[in-house]
């Protein structure tokens, strides 16, 4: 992928996607009844994740606007790969995107018998046949895109043999592998897809639907365009792969539909993202081999990932938007991803001091039992927000780096006989500190000045730096996860050396012990989100406890992309 193909923004949006207009335009003929109806058709072999939200908003979003439907179908035609376990989660993650496909929760294994019966008229049509050859031979027969295949010796089986044989695939006869059924289309298509394509195959397994009822299975290209037809979907949103297996699925519904109605499939962009790897095998891989800490760790692009991380549904939701759809493939940043969050959490995030590398202050003017309550405002963003009282004590924390002993020009920090004010609170000034035997410096002296109180009505001095500050006696311990993209190559996926894992950021997850953080995050709850003043957004992790707080980053304060695009 080269530098031009990476999308960093707004490029690619207009008001109207194209696919949008082609509703407008198909409302706009009055066809369909003026029915909008779409589906979104995941396969249950893995959790969403946001290139599914992509796909998820377009549907349930089209459907929504033009006061349509949207039903969720998982197309479970695969029994060997499908757990429950991920229809329920992708279930979780649609709804926590905010859309609702209400009772129309189907899935492709619903149709198994109006799709064995399609197969059996198929057959009587002379348009399906059985295959007792292996799959390797019938793969080389294929051809290749400028040579056509060959046709099979069974092609022209009697349609009372096919039927007899068929039947007897699906009463469990023969061996998984030893025969298929094949539509009987065009061997000389140019399309490879329309070369006499398997539509059914043996599986011996349990299916989580349907048990053991079955022992032919369709596969996926032959369940679901006629899904969608069984269902009424007028538009059939899907990613650009499968505008080669269109023509198929055309044929497919001119044999089966009885009216003038068939759905419109339309092809758009997959979501692909700089540093990230999208595909549910590989993701499913970095679980198994232990690379992440599971389906939700927060460096994986996974929905419940980018939760657990702090992302809100609007942040994905405005991202998507910013992206828009397209006919062409392309990577985009994701540093815009990170945009979007951050702007979100600007506006919802309550501001919070949290020390990560505490380095201990003390203000030897300041009375050693006085404790001030000072009033710190919660979002400068949104005042309805309100404020909130910190502690303020003699012993106070700031950020080790806050602080150097021989600062470079226009270090606004502490240091020796500077000047900072502690936000909300006073100015005070670095008189002295302390160094342990190894030379670390483990404590700083200051003295206050308290007439500088932020609010009071001689605070107008003036000092250039402004520290976040916890008082040790009442803070809090705290774990933060800081992390890292998952990846340190921009498109992982795509390198000649075809191994992603190659490509692992050693340092994508970095775990500080001994923050320190304000009192009253001592009640947040999971996934709470905080600005942690100065320093980025944080939110509380699965594992936290009010004993033993846990933070997830979520993003730093500092936004590349605005930078960027300046
Ligand atoms: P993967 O390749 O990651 O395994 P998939 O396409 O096999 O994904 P499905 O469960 O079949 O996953 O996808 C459900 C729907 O989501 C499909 O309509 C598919 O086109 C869409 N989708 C999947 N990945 C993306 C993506 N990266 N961007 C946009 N849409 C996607
Ligand atoms: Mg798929």
């Amino acid at each position: 992928m080269s530098e031009e193909d990476i999308i960093t923004g707004e490029e690619s949006r207009s008001p109207v996607s194209f696919i949008e207009q082609i509703i407008i335009d198909d409302l706009g003929e009055g066809k369909n009844g003026g029915r909008v109806h779409t589906r979104f058709p995941p396969e249950p072999n893995g959790y969403l994740h946001i290139g599914h939200a992509k796909a998820i908003c377009l549907d349930f979003g089209m459907a929504e606007k033009y006061g349509g439907k949207c039903n969720l179908r998982f197309d479970d035609t695969n029994p060997v790969k499908e757990e429950v376990e991920y229809i329920e989660s992708i279930k979780e993650d649609i709804r926590w995107l905010g859309f609702d496909w209400e009772d129309r929760e189907y899935y492709a294994s619903d149709y198994f018998g109006k799709l064995f019966d399609f197969a059996i008229d198929l057959i009587k049509r002379g348009l399906a046949y059985v295959d007792d050859q292996p799959a390797e031979v019938i793969s080389a027969q294929k051809g290749t895109p400028a040579q056509s295949g060959t046709e099979s010796p069974y092609r022209n089986r009697p349609v009372g043999e096919n039927l007899d044989l068929f039947e007897r695939m699906n009463r469990g006869d023969f061996e998984e592998g030893s025969r298929v059924l094949r539509a009987r289309i065009d061997m000389t298509s140019p399309n490879m897809h329309m070369r006499d394509p398997i539509i059914y195959r043996i599986i011996k397994s349990s299916h989580h639907r349907t048990g053991e009822k079955w022992k032919v299975y369709p596969m996926y290209d032959f369940a679901h365009g006629q899904s969608d037809y069984f269902e009424g979907i007028t538009h059939s949103l899907c990613t650009l792969e499968f505008e080669v297996h269109r023509p198929l699925y055309d044929w497919l519904i001119d044999q089966l539909k009885t009216g003038e109605y068939r759905p419109r499939q339309i092809e758009f962009n997959r979501l692909n993202l700089t540093y990230t790897v999208m595909s549910k095998r590989k993701l499913l891989e970095l679980v198994q081999d232990g690379k992440v800490s599971g389906w939700d760790d927060p460096r994986m692009p996974t929905l419940c990932g980018l939760r657990r991380r702090g992302y809100t549904p609007e942040s994905i939701r405005k991202f998507i938007d910013l992206i828009g759809y397209t006919k062409y493939e392309a990577i985009n940043d994701i540093s815009l991803l990170e945009h979007a969050v951050r702007d979100d959490l600007n506006l919802r995030a309550p501001r919070v001091f949290g020390v990560l590398n505490p380095l201990k202050v003390v203000i030897t003017n300041y009375p050693e039992n006085m404790v001030e309550e000072v009033d710190l405002i919660n979002n400068p963003e949104d005042e309805t927000m309100g404020s909130r009282k910190v502690p303020f004590s003699r012993d106070l924390y700031i950020e080790q780096d806050d602080f150097m002993e021989d600062p470079p020009h226009k270090f606004f920090r502490l240091s020796p006989g500077s000047e900072v004010r502690l936000k909300g609170a006073y100015i005070i000034k670095c008189t002295g500190y302390t160094k342990d035997e190894n030379g670390r410096i483990i404590e700083v002296l200051c003295t206050y000045d308290p007439h500088t109180r932020s609010g009071g009505h001689l605070s107008g001095k003036k000092v250039k730096g402004t520290l976040h500050w916890v008082s040790a006696a009442h803070a809090l311990d705290a774990e933060v996860r800081l992390y890292d993209r998952l990846f340190d190559h921009e498109d992982p996926s795509g390198q000649k050396e075809d191994d992603y894992r190659k490509f692992l950021n050693p340092d994508s997850l970095r775990i500080l012990r001994g923050c320190k953080v304000e009192p009253s995050l001592k009640t947040a709850m999971h996934l709470d989100k905080f600005q942690f003043q100065r320093l980025g957004y944080f939110c509380i992790d699965y594992d936290s406890t009010p004993d033993h707080l846990v933070f997830n980053r979520t993003v730093g304060l500092k936004d590349s992309w605005a930078k960027m695009n300046k």
